[in-house]
């Protein structure tokens, strides 16, 4: 089953009610799923209401929260701001920080001089297109161009390319297309899903059962998720791109309502 209309907040709630008899893994995407994406990505931060409602469910005995992001993982828990524990899976999951157990690929950190250096020659190469802005993520960089003119992103794109190809050509970097940002990240083979079943297997170990798993995400990096989920558990995709989610949402505001619905179940609605 895949969503091809916008489903209601209430028919999620209620497809996740209806699951008693396991413990439940909770895990989200952030910029576009939990949160409005910003010109600036550093403007971005869980709003009060989705943070309350997070921990909330976090702090069940039966629950586990996660979120995984294109961020690295240090950074999406600052900006969470959640109370007690829970998963944050960082650079594609790349890099996790669980309750009680940390991973990283290995080797994640071997190119890490070759892409500071290219993050430089980019940051100078596109420094004068208004709206485009180079992030630099220590062991991955990314342009993001959400800001910029067609004109100014069309020639950052161009600059972003002549130097990032002869890395990707040559196998070292893979170029990650997010929602206006272009991302080159170490080439290793281990993207959203292989995270979403690294921490199944923890969170497994931790409540003693399999948990049954959810997970919300808007973009083309999600889909990897909800392949790894399928029908197992519950898949929510925000926006309207084609997805092989189960369900779809408009935006973060309905995520918050459906957070908000799951963490107070008698809520009048
Ligand atoms: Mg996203």
């Amino acid at each position: 089953m895949t969503a091809s209309t916008f489903s209601s907040v209430e028919q999620i709630v209620a497809a996740i009610t209806a699951v008693r008899e396991h413990p439940v893994l909770l895990l989200t995407d952030f910029d576009g799923t939990l949160c409005e994406f910003k010109d600036a990505p550093d403007a971005v931060i869980l709003s009060p209401p989705r943070r309350l409602a997070l921990s909330a469910l976090a702090a069940r005995p039966t629950w586990s929260v996660g979120i995984v992001s294109g961020r690295r993982a240090a950074d999406v828990r600052q900006r969470a701001g959640l109370r007690g524990s829970a998963y944050y899976a960082g650079l594609h999951g790349m890099e996790i920080d669980g309750p009680d157990k940390q991973f990283q690929v290995p080797d994640l950190g071997a190119l890490h001089d070759e892409i500071q250096r290219l993050g430089n020659a980019l940051a100078d190469a596109t420094a004068s297109f208004p709206g485009a802005l180079l992030e630099n993520k220590d062991l991955s960089v990314a342009l993001h161009v959400r800001a910029a003119s067609p004109r100014d992103r069309q020639h950052a794109e161009r600059s972003f390319w002549t130097l990032a190809r002869p890395m990707i050509e040559a196998g070292t970097l893979r170029l990650q297309r997010g929602e206006c940002v272009f991302e080159l990240l170490p080439n290793i083979a281990w993207d959203k899903g292989d995270a979403v079943r690294w921490i199944e297997a923890d969170a497994r170990h931790r409540h003693g059962a399999a948990a049954f798993p959810i997970y919300l995400g808007d973009d083309r990096t999600d889909e990897h998720a909800f392949d790894a989920v399928g029908d197992r558990g519950l898949t929510v995709v925000v926006g309207s791109r084609p997805s092989r989610a189960q369900y779809r949402l408009p935006d973060p505001a309905a995520i918050e309502r459906l957070l908000t619905r799951l963490a107070t179940p008698h809520a009048p609605h």
